[in-house]
């Protein structure tokens, strides 16, 4: 054997890192579970199902190859590698790039030599030469350069269908009652059962563990949703929990797919002419844009961006987070026992409620991260650090951004079912039944305006301030709303 390939569990692709290439004749494959992954934090334990069964449904697949794999458990990454190398004496290991500055760092100082991350469509280096040359890194002007890079729905220069971006015809409501396709379930082989018991966990069907279910998600998606994706993609509804949302990211983020194989898959559909532009168009955005220009603002901002808090938000994490009872707001109580049945759910409330409230409520960013980190399925450091202090939170003061995501109580009720049946009434600001939302998003503005009235995006929002006449009203009831919310009883 001529060296030791170590595999982190978000690498978990045969063609792609450091197993491009490999050998079963000369390569020994090491996989880690560590106890610092599995039991070092309050994580969701569908998320951690997901991740550990695909680990080793993974490594198996390379054993029925005829690789030589080493599964190995330990408190560490580090000790895992070290107990591996006690078996295969003097051989080096490799890796592709890790995901996150953390896992660098270790593997780094443990001597690992590294092999380029080729599991996105961007090279570090290139997103840090485009964002080295901005003034401000917009997503869009990265995202118009990455679809003529990449020649993806443009001719020439210029953009298929006439326009870069199809939001106008993308931002519907939810229809009055909807009825979609149901969404793939998965069954549960051996491997998935002895991970779940060992967990103490049940799993949904929801989420596939291996690359053949995670092809047919991948196909699913396409043959039954892509169609519709994008003229619904921020719509919310009680109905039903995705609509016609991919639920990729978990396999994009651990490897079982690549970008790439979405991308064309999803090419290769709007080719025969049954995908709209505004949904072809507005899925792509999200792989060779958003994800991708997350990705990069990661490594290009680097490891202490994780820490700005400048809007000095130093609440503690609300118990409503952790506990959906600990509301009565309809939209947060859904959305939290959604996260607690299958650790997901889409992006419009994880920015427009979740982000929305912890910005609002000046709740800690770090504290909110953190807690975001332990419960989505599809969450790993390099993916929620942006999002969450840069576009969630807006606590690296319009850096990623250019203006928070603040909206009241209005925004949930057109995008949404939520405000019927809740107790609160999302166009009032004061009072016992004025919609939270409603009123911390003024109250927050107050908060900040110093900050926000020197922002062309929010001076606008700002000067409505002076319309509100009932602004000393509304200030106490921010204080009663924020108690109460604290308590538990709002
Ligand atoms: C505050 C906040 C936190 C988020 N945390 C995560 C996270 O931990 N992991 C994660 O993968 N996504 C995260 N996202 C992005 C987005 O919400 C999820 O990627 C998406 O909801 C996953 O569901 P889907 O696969 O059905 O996505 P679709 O709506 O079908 O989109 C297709 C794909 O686009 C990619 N994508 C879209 N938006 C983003 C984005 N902002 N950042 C990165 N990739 C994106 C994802 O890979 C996704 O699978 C976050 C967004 C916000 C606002």
């Amino acid at each position: 054997m001529k060296r030791i390939i170590y595999i982190p569990f978000d690498h978990l692709h045969r063609n792609f890192g450091a197993l491009k290439g490999a050998n079963p004749k000369e390569d020994v494959i090491a996989l880690v579970e560590s106890a610092r992954m599995t039991t070092g934090r309050n994580w969701h334990k569908e998320r951690l199902f997901f991740l550990i069964s695909s680990a080793r449904h993974f490594a198996k697949s390379l054993e029925d190859e005829g690789f030589t794999v080493e599964y190995v458990k330990a408190a560490t990454t580090i000790d895992g590698l070290n107990k591996i190398t006690e078996k295969h004496k003097n051989l080096l290991i490799t890796c592709a790039e890790p995901s996150s500055f953390r896992q660098f760092e270790a593997l780094k100082n443990h001597g690992v030599s590294f092999v380029e991350n080729d599991f996105f469509l961007t090279p570090r280096p290139l997103f840090s030469a485009w964002a080295s040359d901005q003034k401000s890194y917009l997503m869009e002007s990265f995202y118009r350069a990455q679809r003529i890079r990449l020649g993806i729905l443009v001719e020439g220069n210029k953009p298929t269908g006439g326009a870069w971006n199809f939001d106008k015809e993308n931002r519907l409501p939810p229809p009055k009652k909807y009825d979609g396709p149901p969404y793939l379930e998965n069954k549960r082989d051996v491997i998935d059962v002895e991970v779940a018991e060992e967990l103490g966990h049940t799993p949904t069907t929801t989420w596939a563990t291996t690359r053949k279910g995670a092809l047919a998600q991948l196909k699913n998606f396409i043959d039954n949703h892509f169609a519709e994706f994008g003229p619904l993609e921020d719509a919310m509804t009680t109905d039903n929990w995705a609509l016609h949302h991919s639920l990729l990211s978990p396999y994009l983020n651990n490897g079982l797919l690549h970008p790439s194989e979405v991308i064309d898959a999803a090419l290769k559909a709007f080719k025969t002419g049954d995908i709209p532009i505004e949904s072809a168009e507005g899925f792509i955005r999200q792989v060779i844009g958003w994800r991708e220009y997350v990705n990069g603002m990661y490594w290009f901002l680097g490891p202490t961006y994780r820490e700005n808090n400048q809007l000095n938000a130093n609440r503690n994490l609300l118990p409503l987070f952790t506990d959906p009872n600990k509301t009565q707001m309809n939209c947060i109580k859904e959305t939290v026992t959604d996260i607690d049945n299958r650790a997901w759910v889409h992006h419009i409330p994880r920015l427009m409620l979740l982000s929305n409230l912890a910005l609002a409520t000046g709740t800690n960013p770090q504290q909110f991260l953190d807690w975001m980190r332990e419960v989505f399925i599809d969450a790993t450091e390099w993916v929620m650090v942006p999002n969450v202090i840069g576009m969630g939170v807006h606590a690296d003061g319009g850096k990623m951004m250019t203006k928070p995501y603040a909206a009241g109580g209005a925004y949930i009720s057109r995008m949404s079912n939520y405000c019927k049946p809740c107790v609160y009434n999302p166009k009032l600001r004061v009072g016992e039944t004025a919609c939270p939302f409603t009123t911390l998003y003024w109250d927050f503005l107050d908060r900040h305006k110093e900050t926000f009235v020197k922002n062309h995006r929010m001076s606008q929002q700002v000067f409505g301030l002076n319309r509100l006449s009932d602004l000393p009203e509304l200030k106490l009831r921010a204080q009663e709303v924020l108690s109460g919310l604290e308590e538990g009883t709002i």
